[in-house]
């Protein structure tokens, strides 16, 4: 029996939680008396968004996971427009509330909390599976102040703004291979994650953190990283191998808990103690017909995880211009929006060139110099030398990097005025809203979803 108020022996409360697919609500099981937050999910978000096998088979996939770090599910319940996850509720908060109040943790909790927190991500990835979204708001804290993750393996629903409602707006967890839209592995994708977490719960501050999304991008894939003074060597030296860039030469879990800062007070839980009765019955019937019902999906992104870039790519009424349109004058460097493909912006640059006569020679397919065409020395002052750099944000959308190192400013302006000018040309920019599909279809984002 379904009321508004009560979905089988739940009896639903007030709302703990908010995201743009779901809302976490505390309830009642009025069989036993047990409190459970349930997690309700609106079908037809779900459906709109291609999202559907996605997540009957994360539902399927954390229904297999019994851990004490992890957030038990219980049951999972379809109605017609709704999904309900009924799980254990954990009554301490987010870790991120405790960061906030506490500012820093001191090393004893902090180390016992990253214990836990790698414990529950080294038994999900022996199960093959993987979170991609691990920060503070995702780990939820116990009664006992024991660390639990919520929302391992449902990726899918780790909405838009999820991404970017990070403290600073931007995707500060997020390792860089993910952010080059690169195919990416996802055990060390999580283990990065992991650093940035050990890092805040120490520091009290993010590794990585700029108002800029492109600093910040820059950041992350450099690993550009002050440690607090406070920081001890055993400690600078495990962050140093977890946040090393590439992912091929970044530590792994064993290496983590191998590691003597790791190893100490570490009471190692036996994962096999927790495996599950496995039934598997109800993720499937959490949908029923209300497919028939919706609209052509809008997005048709087949992704699990989306980066913040491509998010932007995402909104429509999102001005990618306004975002980084940004001139260094000291550094003699300038920053613009392109909402083109990489090959029509290098286009444009060489117009661009062409424009303020200057010749492009192509370094790769994404970088290039500019000389001045008159046949002149270095000590010439009209000899000049202009690089251009084009970084793929999303599909269609690129930031060109423009940077001067010799040469009079006046020609460097004239060729970043005209190259401004043609990426602004409406006339060869898909008008907004009708190209989200298209957008979210290109190759990259399928490409990172094959290679997952
Ligand atoms: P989510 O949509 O999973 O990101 O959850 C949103 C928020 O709801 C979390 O940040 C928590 O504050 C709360 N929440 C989610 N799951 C639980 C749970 N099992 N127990 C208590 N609170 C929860």
């Amino acid at each position: 029996m379904v009321s508004p108020k009560n979905i089988g022996k739940y009896r639903l409360g007030r709302t703990i939680g908010e995201g743009t697919f779901s809302k976490v609500k505390i309830a009642l099981n009025s069989n036993n008396g047990e409190k459970v937050a349930i997690k309700v999910i609106d079908k037809q978000m779900v459906l709109k968004n291609n999202l559907k096998h996605q997540v009957q088979s994360e539902i399927r996939t954390m229904k297999l996971l019994h851990h004490p770090n992890i957030v038990r599910i219980h049951e999972v319940i379809g109605t017609k427009t709704k999904i309900y996850i009924v799980m254990e509720y954990v009554s301490g908060g987010q870790l991120l509330d405790k960061i906030s109040y506490c500012n820093k943790l001191n090393e004893c909790e902090a180390r016992k909390l990253f214990q836990q927190l790698i414990d529950a991500v080294d038994y999900c990835h022996n199960k093959g599976v993987y979170h991609r979204d691990l920060k503070p708001e995702n780990l939820l804290l116990d009664s006992k102040g024991n660390l639990k993750v919520s929302d391992f393996g449902l990726s899918a629903l780790n909405k838009p703004n999820n991404v970017l409602n990070t403290k600073c707006g931007s995707p500060c967890y997020v390792a860089p291979e993910l952010l080059m839209s690169k195919g990416y592995d996802g055990a060390s994708a999580d283990v990065w994650s992991c650093g940035v977490i050990l890092f805040e719960l120490l520091a009290g501050f993010l590794p990585f953190d700029d108002q800029n999304l492109i600093n910040l991008y820059h950041k992350i894939c450099r690993a550009e990283y002050v440690c607090a003074p406070w920081f001890t060597q055993s400690q600078k030296k495990l962050i140093a191998k977890i946040l090393e860039p590439h992912p091929g030469k970044r530590i792994t879990i064993s290496g983590i808990i191998d590691d003597e800062w790791f190893q100490t007070d570490y009471k190692p839980i036996c994962a096999y103690e927790f495996d599950p009765i496995i039934n598997l019955d109800d993720d499937s019937c959490a949908f029923n017909s209300i497919e028939e019902k919706t609209t052509k999906p809008r997005i048709t992104k087949s992704s699990s995880f989306i980066n913040a870039f491509q998010l932007i790519a995402m909104f429509q009424d999102f001005d990618l211009f306004t975002l980084f349109e940004e001139q260094d004058h000291m550094k003699q460097t300038t920053r613009l929006g392109s909402q083109h493909t990489i090959t029509e912006t290098v286009e444009k640059i060489e117009a661009a060139a062409a424009d303020v006569r200057l010749s492009v020679k192509k370094m790769n397919n994404f970088k290039m110099k500019m000389h001045s065409k008159e046949t002149m020395t270095r000590c010439s002052r009209s000899y000049f030398d202009i690089s251009a750099e084009v970084i793929e944000v999303a599909p269609a959308h690129c930031v060109v990097q423009v940077s001067k190192s010799v040469g009079d400013l006046r020609m460097y302006n004239e060729f970043c005025e005209s190259l401004s000018n043609l990426l602004k040309d409406e006339s060869s920019i898909p008008p907004h809203g009708q190209d989200s599909v298209d957008r979210c279809d290109t190759g990259s984002v399928e490409k990172q979803d094959a290679e997952w």
